[in-house]
């Protein structure tokens, strides 16, 4: 099914959907081709996905962040870095997942890739509805 979100995914994915509001990640730039990415549908359309798209890691500072990454179309590395200012829920985002992980038995890797492309869809089609509110 296509068209189908994992419930379990939803409150998630509608927050990272308004990560693209955030003024201190976006507009971001490309430090290689110069190109800007002026909001998050922009930049998840506009670049492509690696393998290694969502990594968590906790920095000398004990701040947990996560990383998102992409390709930019010049072949970069783009890495986007969300802490628990910009996202409240990425404790508990990182559990959910986890649990995910063990209750159907795939490695956390593909259950965040599973995740992803449900988000990148859901805000990719929410995309043209939220221009024409603003
Ligand atoms: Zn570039």
């Amino acid at each position: 099914m296509k068209d189908a979100y994992n419930p379990k995914f939803l409150k998630y994915i509608e927050l990272f959907a308004q990560i693209g509001d955030n003024r201190r990640l976006f507009p971001k730039k490309c430090r290689t081709c110069g190109k800007v990415y002026e909001n998050f549908p922009d930049y998840l359309h506009n670049t492509s996905p690696l393998a290694h798209g969502l990594e968590e890691f906790t920095n000398s500072l004990n701040i947990q962040h996560t990383m998102q990454y992409r390709q930019c179309s010049c072949g970069s590395t783009l890495a986007i870095l969300f802490t628990k200012e910009d996202y409240p829920l990425l404790d508990s985002f990182w559990e959910m997942i986890g649990k995910e992980s063990k209750e159907t038995r795939r490695p956390v890797r593909e259950v965040v890739g599973e995740f992803r492309e449900q988000c990148n869809r859901y805000i990719l089609e929410n995309r043209d509805k939220k221009s024409q509110d603003s």
